[in-house]
């Protein structure tokens, strides 16, 4: 359940299970399995509601026999853990989120260090996501992963190349870059940014084909990718950076770090520096005081600033937060809601443009899944599950799923395109 950080945690859990003679599945529908690990997401209301109604029919599934054991970890648990103990007696064991040897020990499996670097995936064979760093040392006042994540800690770069090679040796083109916070990368472990450098490395592994930076920090940005986004064909021209917000004023009690005017200046010098790049972001709506200046400050910016793609959440209270401590989640649900829908209207118009500005074009599209009528595949500019697909009739001939095209786009509409194989 949840991001996917999660799931790298789930296929490394899954790595270590299968070399203690497991067999596992990653489908909850897999009726086969009788013994059943849910990984929890703890972010924010409705990602924890969904855990615990996960956990819960599993719990029943147990009381009904179907299933023999049932185990909890991930955020929710990190977080909650008594109360998910007391409440969940069916589970044979609750775990927070960051012991991999603790959830081993726990299902009789031994921790294998000699895997460090091997991971099976759960994705497509051919793109991965490669968590470089865990937990957080920043404290937006909304958020609470440091207090499930813990303190940014690095992956040693030695390690993630060692996981990359193993990753390419076994078929996978794209990696996707994901961490809390991609930005400080190196900052704890070498006393320097570092991303640069990882980025660059990864880049000359045989068999790569692309690279992708999710979860950037707009300050104290390592400005030093850019040139290899601009100069290496395997280093996408993409950059997932969430911003949150744009209103000083909303940034100040959000304590970002950020302001308008250095928030401004990095998205004009990326693009200035990479011309073409995509950029996505992530915002957030109804936080604490967001008056309707405010709001007009955020709409004003997205249509200014035409992000390629773009996601709103509206705020929700998370004890523990700096913001559930110190105020009143004064902004009622409706107008959270309206506004996430204002922006999301703003943004279908922009997306739609940028999409049909892409029509001619020639793209590289690496090809996910088919479907009876297509196959669906992606360009640089489009991660998975987040961003848009590239649609090729399956009448252009046999294709291959993990290999990519050249194709030409003939049409779109704001989520896809379509393409021609050339
Ligand atoms: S950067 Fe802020 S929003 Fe992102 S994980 Fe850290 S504290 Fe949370």
């Amino acid at each position: 359940m949840g991001c996917s950080k999660n799931l790298v945690d789930s296929e490394k859990l899954a790595t270590q299970l299968h070399a203690s003679g497991f067999k596992f599945v990653f489908d909850r529908f897999d009726t086969k399995a009788k013994t059943v690990i849910i990984n929890t997401c703890g972010f924010i209301g409705d990602a924890k509601e969904e855990s615990i109604n996960t956990i819960l029919e599993f719990a029943q599934a147990k009381t009904d026999g179907k299933i023999k054991h049932l185990y909890v970890f991930g955020c929710l648990s990190e977080r909650y853990k008594d109360d998910v103990v007391k409440e969940i007696p069916e589970a044979d064991a609750v775990f927070g989120a960051n012991n991999l040897e603790e959830i081993l020990a726990g299902l009789k499996a031994d921790y294998k260090k000699e895997l460090v670097g091997e991971r099976l995936i759960s994705t497509p064979s051919h793109y991965a996501y490669l968590k470089i760093s865990e937990g957080c040392d920043r404290s937006c006042a909304f958020c609470a992963i440091p207090l499930m994540r813990g303190r940014h800690t690095s992956v040693p770069m030695e390690h993630l190349l060692k996981e990359a090679e193993y990753l390419a040796k076994n078929g996978v083109k794209e990696l996707m870059l994901i961490a809390q916070e991609l930005s400080s990368y190196g900052l704890d472990l070498y006393k320097e940014k570092k991303l640069a450098e990882l980025v660059a490395k990864l880049s000359d592994i045989e068999g790569i084909k692309r690279i992708r930076l999710h979860y950037a920090f707009p300050f104290n940005f390592p400005d030093d990718v850019l040139p290899l986004m601009r100069e290496r064909a395997n280093v996408a021209r993409y950059l997932d950076i969430p911003l949150q917000h744009i209103s000083d004023n909303v940034l100040k009690r959000m304590r970002r770090g950020h302001t308008q005017e250095s928030t401004k200046k990095l998205i004009e010098k990326i693009r200035a520096e990479v011309p073409g790049i995509a950029l996505r972001t992530t915002l957030l709506v109804g936080f604490p005081g967001e008056t309707d200046a405010d709001f007009q400050e955020l709409k004003q910016f997205v249509t200014e600033t035409r992000f390629d793609r773009l996601g709103v959440f509206t705020y929700s209270e998370e004890e523990g937060t700096h913001g559930a401590a110190n105020y009143k989640d004064d902004v009622p649900e409706k107008v959270k809601q309206a506004r996430k829908d204002e922006i999301m209207q703003i943004q279908e118009k922009i997306s739609l443009e940028l999409n049909h500005a892409k029509v001619d074009s020639i793209q590289d599209v690496l090809i996910d899944s088919e479907t009876d009528e297509f196959y669906v595949g992606r360009s640089e500019f489009d991660s998975p599950e987040v961003d848009n697909d590239v649609l090729i009739q399956r009448s252009a001939g046999e294709l291959k799923i993990g290999e990519m095209y050249k194709v030409k786009i003939i049409n779109a509409n704001e989520f896809d395109l379509l393409g021609e194989l050339l």
